[in-house]
């Protein structure tokens, strides 16, 4: 990049000021009962960009629940495994519909309309159980190798929260193995998914995980390719249109960049070829996003002035 190179630090700070007195909007998950004992008042932010250089402030350093942020980390390793297989399966187009929602199956015969939804994210964590002999291993594995940290984990306590109370997750997994969508014990299925959904990352860690995304599927400083141009295209794509379920417009309309977010209360965002970025803050609107994650990074593309549009 140039010697004009954006001043994101100071923009992130401006951001922390702008927002330190506005009282919080939205409401922490509680149906994973283990979401609910969070502080609603934790902020951070980090952004990563490609010279790589650090900028946060507030908890950015502080792990939390990364929920569905998950399935963008599952769907790369299945389209690693299977590759365009997997597009039998599952669809790439917007639900319009809540994350949790078990309505469009039925018409759909089974076939999820994409894989950010939980429907489509039980059947790509189906295809990881049929791909590895030790799933949760392998997601690990990646994890550790993108981040360089090998202390990344699952957090057993939210996994076994969300699992003593999954009862839609329990009934959309019988439901596609119904239309035969799923292949292995729903049992096992549930269990890597409860799984890939308690991982525990701060900001900065995510922030890490994803500049694959907006650096050809490398990490920083190596040659090595996690996934392929054409792979980051199309997840990128994928987060695009789907990441945010029904407000999947409202995020593109607002902050214009590629992302994900879940109910932990983070929002994972890309900007191709100049950062990742990454925002916690637990209290939810009413579609099940971050209400200030969102605010913030409506103001980064605003602050900054350019998004992907
Ligand atoms: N584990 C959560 C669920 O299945 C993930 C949802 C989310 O983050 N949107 O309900």
């Amino acid at each position: 990049m140039t010697s004009n190179k954006v001043e994101y630090q100071k923009i992130l700070s401006q951001i922390q000021n702008e927002f330190s007195d506005t009282p919080l909007s939205g409401k922490v998950a509680s149906y994973i009962p283990e979401l609910a004992k969070v502080p609603s008042n934790k902020f951070g932010m980090h952004l990563y960009d490609l010279d790589g250089e650090s900028h946060c402030f507030g908890d950015s350093n502080e792990r939390f629940s990364i929920q569905s942020i998950s399935k963008v980390f599952t769907l790369s390793l299945a389209m690693k495994m299977v590759g365009d297989k997997l597009w039998n399966r599952v669809g790439v187009e917007p639900s319009g519909d809540p994350f949790n929602s078990l309505s469009q199956l039925e018409n759909d015969s089974g076939i999820p309309r994409n894989p950010f939804i939980n429907a489509g994210a039980l059947v790509i964590a189906d295809v990881l159980v049929s791909a590895f002999s030790n799933p949760k291993a392998a997601l690990l594995a990646f994890l550790h190798e993108i981040t360089d940290d090998s202390s990344i984990d699952f957090d057993e306590t939210v996994a076994a929260s969300e699992q003593a109370e999954g009862y839609r997750n329990y009934a959309m997994v019988n439901y596609l193995k119904s239309f035969g969508n799923i292949e292995n014990d729903v049992e096992e299925v549930l269990d890597f998914y409860f799984h890939q959904c308690a991982l525990s990352m701060s900001c900065k860690e995510l922030s890490q995980a994803f500049i694959i995304f907006a650096n050809h599927g490398k990490i920083l400083g190596s040659d090595r390719e996690f996934l392929t141009g054409q792979q980051v295209k199309r997840i990128n794509a994928l987060m695009q249109t789907c990441g945010f379920y029904d407000e999947a417009g409202e995020f593109s309309f607002e902050v214009g960049l590629p992302g994900k977010s879940g109910v932990g209360g983070g929002i994972v965002a890309i900007n191709p070829y100049y950062y990742a970025v990454s925002v916690w803050s637990p209290p939810l609107n009413p579609k099940g996003n971050s209400a200030l994650g969102m605010a913030a990074l409506e103001r980064l593309t605003t602050l900054t002035g350019f998004s992907i549009f």
